[in-house]
């Protein structure tokens, strides 16, 4: 379970952490920077990036975080590497794909990963180890069952090991289609604060 903390205040990172949370993941780069700065006496804890990337704050972004979730094409996974390289790092990476019309989100069409990715999986200093999807908002659950086990079963064609997928409200349906990582927010922490 990645415990998504955006929008929620550093104590309560540090009250999940206490009782053994690990995983916490977060979508705004300044706001996250603040909490892995003033969190970082607690050495266990790892960070994921699960927002939209915007080229500008890569640098920042994989100089901070061990995950992210959310490369949504060839050219950020392109600059992530390029930067990860100058930077000395190795993120672990999932590839966001959309398998449903959604002008609200971001991600590769099946068809554009499919294209990009014997050249993705080449490129260095990146760990590509799943794909990530969200549902459209309007879906039930039944719908994102099935979504979500379309992307269970790409990821097991590009013989990719996690997919990152279901947040508070369909994450057991997630888990059943066979969810690696849960991303759940307000479930945890409650209405977020900002
Ligand atoms: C905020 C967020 C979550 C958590 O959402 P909740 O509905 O609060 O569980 C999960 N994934 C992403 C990408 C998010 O931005």
């Amino acid at each position: 379970m990645l415990a998504v903390s955006k929008g929620h205040p550093e104590a309560s990172v540090r009250k999940f952490a206490n009782d053994g949370q690990i995983e916490f993941g977060e979508s705004r780069l300044q706001e996250a920077l603040s909490k892995i700065n003033n969190l970082s006496d607690l050495d266990r804890i790892r960070w994921h990036f699960v927002g939209r990337l915007q080229a500008n704050k890569v640098r920042g972004v994989v100089k901070n975080f061990d995950y992210i979730h959310s490369v949504d094409s060839f050219n950020l996974a392109k600059r992530i590497s390029r930067i990860a390289g100058e930077e000395n790092r190795c993120p672990q990476l999932m590839l966001q794909v959309k398998f449903r019309e959604d002008h609200a989100k971001g991600g590769f069409s099946i068809a554009e990963l499919l294209e990009a990715w014997p050249k993705i999986k080449t490129f260095s200093n990146i760990n590509i180890v799943g794909l990530m999807t969200i549902s459209p908002i309007a879906f039930e659950l039944d719908d994102r069952k099935s979504l979500f086990k379309e992307c269970r079963n790409l990821a097991d064609q590009l013989e990719l090991k996690d997919c990152s997928m279901g947040m508070s409200g369909d994450w057991q349906v997630a888990v059943d289609a066979g969810s690696t990582w849960v991303r759940v927010g307000s479930l945890l922490f409650g209405d977020r604060v900002k």
